[in-house]
């Protein structure tokens, strides 16, 4: 099958993808998919429900031991399988999510490459697992012979978010597979479109009965009963804080394990030594990009008093150049937002800002939006208070908040004043000093003299309220193993 098929049965996709079939639902409730920048319904499916959860559960827990007996060289073989359906798929995927998710085709694209680049990774992560099994430990008492091995967690529930469906759930299904779990993956509702192709690359691919399953449905319906259900091991979790927190206490009742992505509020820094026009360019990527809907969108701006005009100056003319409009159109630098709740919430922000008084030096009122589609203006405001909830709270939308410092240890304290953790930047024109800031930053991901540089080697996850675990990497690969000691007389 193509992604056409599955653009196909997205007209009315009332199936759930449950042992390598599409089933019906045992749920007749059916939720709009919508296009965002014409503000049509492109797609219905299912509002599937604990009936279908359990169902593939079930198929789930049947498929994993053979899967895990087939061996890492085996099973990488079909992540490899993903990666290369995936790429024979490029311009119909790259399609399909633009038009669901209203990011520009450039940007989609970067969510499929980075999607396909973690499927391959993950690959050799599962052959170099088999190494790994069953090596010596050293130990000190004599006579004695200790053993390790790496067992997959089991079946695991995947859950991801709408804003990079198809990255998000990559950095959970590969490594997942590669370690020989099974798994139930729940697509975001708002954009399910990109991830259903998964269910007919599997089929393609041949991967055996049950080892993805693949469901339909909102939070109520799969994913709350997903994340109690007792034959989830378990719960890998992108998305808002409010739900992660509920995820981890539902998952606390049965002691199972957890992952959770969760948001940022990020700060860039912007040092005196910096060149501005350079850094302009460094801070347009880090907030503009998919409209700012990116958990490590780095939405607080610190910059020094010495360059601060000069980077404004820059950044609203870098402002005034973007375009918004089509996602399928080439010249599209910006997008709609994701959905008609997510720019209603963006915009309370807006009108919250101007409630405060705070100084915008580009807003609303410096363009006029397409007449249709969910969009906001890029904002910028700066000189926001620490106090304001606009520079402590994620915002996830095109909406940048700044602020002048004296001194490097004043950005350095500022940048850790958050709730957050999950990523930072810091631009300098010497980058031993960018490196040496960085160390002294609490996030997880920290870019120096780059943005939003994510690769499946290094680690992906935040300190603080960012989330717990990693994902990418061999960490990534370890969230979904247990480590085994077999020990005894040598
Ligand atoms: P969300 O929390 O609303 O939804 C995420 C997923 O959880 C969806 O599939 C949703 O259906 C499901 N869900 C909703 N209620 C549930 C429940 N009670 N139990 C289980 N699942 C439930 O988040 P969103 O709006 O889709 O995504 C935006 C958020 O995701 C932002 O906060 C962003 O920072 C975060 N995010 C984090 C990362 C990261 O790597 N840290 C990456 C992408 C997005």
């Amino acid at each position: 099958m193509s992604t056409s098929s599955s653009a196909q049965h997205a007209s009315l996709l009332d199936k759930q993808f449950i042992n390598n079939q599409w089933v019906a639902s045992s749920s007749t409730r059916l939720l709009d998919v919508m296009n965002p920048y014409r503000e049509e319904r492109i797609a219905q499916v299912t509002a599937g429900d604990a009936a279908d959860v359990d169902a593939a559960v079930k198929a789930a827990q049947q498929a994993q031991p053979a899967w895990q007996a087939l061996g890492g060289a085996a099973r990488a073989k079909y992540l490899d399988g993903f990666a290369d359906a995936l790429e024979a798929r490029r311009d119909s995927i790259i399609t399909l999510s633009a038009t669901n998710n209203g990011k520009p085709l450039a940007e989609a694209g970067i969510d499929l490459d980075d999607a396909i680049a973690c499927y391959r990774y993950y690959a050799k992560q599962a052959k170099a697992l088999d190494a790994r099994q069953g090596e010596l430990v050293s130990v000190e008492m004599e006579g004695v012979e200790a053993r390790t091995y790496h067992d997959p967690v089991g079946v695991v529930g995947l859950i991801s978010p709408w804003n990079f469906p198809l990255v998000t759930s990559a950095w959970k299904l590969a490594p997942a597979l590669a370690a020989g779990c099974t798994a139930v993956l729940k697509p975001s509702e708002v954009t399910p479109l990109p991830e259903l192709v998964l269910a007919d690359i599997a089929l393609e691919i041949g991967l055996p009965s049950g080892v993805l399953n693949l469901l339909n449905g909102d939070g109520e319906g799969i994913g709350a009963p997903l994340t109690s259900h007792p034959g989830i091991d378990k719960i890998s979790f992108t998305g808002s804080n409010r739900v992660g927190e509920t995820v981890m206490q539902t998952a606390a009742a049965r002691t199972a394990n957890v992952s959770l992505e969760l948001g940022g509020k990020s700060p860039i820094l912007v040092m005196e030594d910096a060149d501005p026009t350079q850094a302009a360019d460094w801070v347009m990527a880090g907030i503009y990009f998919n409209a700012g809907q990116i958990c490590s969108a780095t939405s607080r701006l610190l910059v020094h008093e010495d360059v601060a005009e000069a980077l404004y100056a820059a950044l609203a003319e870098r402002m005034d150049a973007l375009t918004l409009g089509d996602p399928l159109a080439e010249d599209t630098d910006l997008g709609p937002l994701t959905s008609a709740k997510q720019r209603d919430a963006v915009q309370r922000y807006l009108d919250l800002a101007e409630q405060e008084g705070l100084t915008s030096v580009r807003d609303g009122q410096h363009r006029t939006l397409p007449a249709k589609g969910y969009f906001l203006a890029p904002t910028l405001y700066r000189d926001v208070p620490v106090e304001s909830r606009l520079w402590q709270e994620e915002i996830f939308g095109p909406v940048l908040c700044g602020r002048s410092v004296a001194s490097e240890a004043e950005a350095i304290q500022l940048a850790n004043d958050s709730a957050y953790g999950l990523a930072a930047t810091v631009i300098s024109g010497d980058s031993e000093r960018a490196k040496r800031i960085g160390r002294q930053l609490r996030a997880g991901s920290i870019w120096y003299n780059s943005e939003q540089l994510v690769l499946p080697e290094t680690a992906w996850g935040g300190f603080k309220r960012s989330g717990i675990g990693r994902e990418l990497g061999p960490w990534g690969l370890s969230a979904y193993l247990e480590v085994k000691h077999v020990i005894g007389p040598a």
